[in-house]
């Protein structure tokens, strides 16, 4: 495991949802994070087919540009009932068909319809997780993964006006609100006390990453 040097890192998104978590997610490990849309860096286009793939995409445009270590996040929804969809293709799946930018709204309904189709309608039916990679690539191309993920079940309509992307409709198991109900420390995790792990997969995937980080600077 290569260790990071400083605390400042480059994230490598440009997604204002995602920023906004992970720079709550690092800062209580003394992290702080400067984003690839601040530094006016490209987007890269994501044409794997694993979320590490993506996630390798990203951190090494990022760090070749920068020539600072990077780290990108690689997220997306994956439904049991639907094979696994929409997978690495979530975001994909709010782009508008007239190629104006993403609509979550209309995302989210395709996922129902895509379990109506099904007959999906008890929550046994309509399980899933949400799974982020974190992949912190440097220069020299060399990468460490760190993968966080979260069971739950698909509810409609969906519920909440919090957090972005697909919160509304993800019950996460043993809780009685969507991540779009829940305030962010919720969906950390951090208020039900689980610390070190979490509750989100972006939270658990940080808390890996955080404490390998920390064990590995000293
Ligand atoms: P990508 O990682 O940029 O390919 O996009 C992942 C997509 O998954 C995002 O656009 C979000 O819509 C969705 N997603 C990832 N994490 C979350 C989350 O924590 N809540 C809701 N949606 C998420």
């Amino acid at each position: 495991m290569r260790a990071l040097s400083g605390r400042e890192i480059v994230v490598a998104t440009h997604n204002a949802g995602k920023l906004a978590e992970i720079r709550e997610l690092l800062a209580p490990y003394g992290f702080s994070a400067k984003s690839a849309g601040e530094l006016g860096l490209a987007e890269p286009e994501e044409t794997g087919t694993s979320f590490e793939a993506n996630a390798y995409t990203k951190a090494f445009s990022a760090a070749q540009a920068t020539g600072l270590p990077s780290l990108s996040d690689d997220s997306g929804l994956c439904v049991d009932a639907l094979d696994g969809d929409p997978g690495v293709y979530t975001a994909d799946w709010a782009e508008k068909p007239d190629g104006t930018g993403r609509d979550f709204a209309m995302a989210m309904e395709k996922v129902e319809a895509a379990l109506r189709e099904r007959r999906a309608s008890q929550p046994s039916q309509r399980t899933g997780r949400f799974v982020a990679v974190l992949c912190l690539a440097w220069p020299d191309g060399h990468a460490e993964y760190f993968r966080g993920e979260v069971e739950g079940t698909l509810v409609w309509p969906p519920r909440g006006t919090r957090g972005f992307g697909y919160d509304p409709v993800f019950l996460p198991d043993g809780y009685t609100q969507t991540f779009g109900e829940m305030e962010a420390g919720e969906k950390h995790g951090w208020e039900a006390g689980r610390g070190d792990l979490g509750l989100s997969h972006r939270a658990r995937a940080f808390a890996k990453f955080a404490n390998s980080m920390l064990e590995n600077a000293g």
